[in-house]
């Protein structure tokens, strides 16, 4: 546990792997970081989102830079309209290129993606929200979950491990997790409705929710994505947690919060290889 994440150059671009899923030789995967693209400001440098206000072509050229860097298919890229909901889906290569190059053919209304289709790049965009990478090496099924407050407390994370557990006999003793990059408990002040959304679904919240005067908390989203993926069957010594602040650190990674709304999104990506 907390082995973390390591960060790799490519050239210009910086990319967060996970060394256990490395070590699988199954995967190509990272967690982009906002350097080594071609975008101007406020996106500068790496977006990969369409729907942020970015220049489309220069959201399909940096998608091209990682495609590349991964040995991925632009083509083969499978992406959702993510509405910080709970809903998964699995995907096959009737989804591929889903979102691909535009952002109003990506799978609506889905937050998680999961295959066990070898070539697919599982692609899910992020500036605070927590990306989580599930792979399942024996039955080769890959899962990737993008979760913010609301998906957290609607515990996706613990949904996609069923749904590869349902799916495809996965076993969640066995499965690799990495948690990403994201804001942290240093920089997540959240209110009332938040606190109360976490106090009523989670008995141990008092280790997630850190006061912070005036009816306010800090809360980590870290250790809620770990406790839930525990709970869900995943053993503790098989999720890497990168405990890296998108907020703390935005020379390097895009922030929502600490950009007040207009920035660019870094990309998960996994794909089990063809
Ligand atoms: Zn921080």
């Amino acid at each position: 546990m907390d082995r973390g994440f390591i960060l790799k150059e490519y050239g210009r671009t910086k990319i967060y792997e996970i060394p256990s899923f490395n070590q699988t030789g199954l995967v190509s995967h990272g967690f982009t970081t906002r350097v080594g693209g071609v975008g101007g400001k406020p996106y500068d440098t790496l977006n990969l989102a369409f729907h942020v206000g970015d220049s489309p072509e220069v959201v399909i050229n940096n998608r091209q830079i990682v495609c590349h860097i991964l040995g991925a298919k632009t083509d083969n890229i499978v992406s959702a309209r993510q509405v910080h909901g709970a809903d998964i889906a699995v995907v096959d290569h009737r989804h591929a290129g889903c979102g691909a190059l535009a952002g109003d053919t990506a799978i609506p209304n889905t937050d998680g993606l999961i295959t066990d289709r070898p070539g697919l790049l599982l692609a899910t965009f992020y500036a605070d929200c927590v990306p989580i990478f599930i792979l399942d090496p024996l039955n080769k099924v890959i899962g990737s979950v993008h979760a913010g407050w609301k998906g957290t407390a609607a515990r996706i994370g613990a949904k996609a491990v069923k749904i590869m557990e349902e799916t495809y006999g996965s076993d969640p003793g066995q499965c690799l997790v990495g948690i990403g990059p994201s804001i942290g408990p240093c920089c997540y002040e959240v209110d009332r409705p938040v606190i109360e959304a976490f106090q009523s679904e989670f008995g141990w919240w008092p280790d997630i929710l850190l006061p912070a005067g005036n009816e306010k908390a800090r809360l980590d989203l870290w250790t809620a994505n770990l406790k839930i993926m525990v709970e869900a069957g995943i053993d503790p010594d098989n999720v890497e947690l990168a405990r890296i602040c998108s907020c703390c650190n935005q020379h390097i990674f895009f922030s929502y919060r600490g950009s007040h709304g207009k920035t660019g999104r870094m990309g998960a990506f996994l794909m089990l290889k063809p």
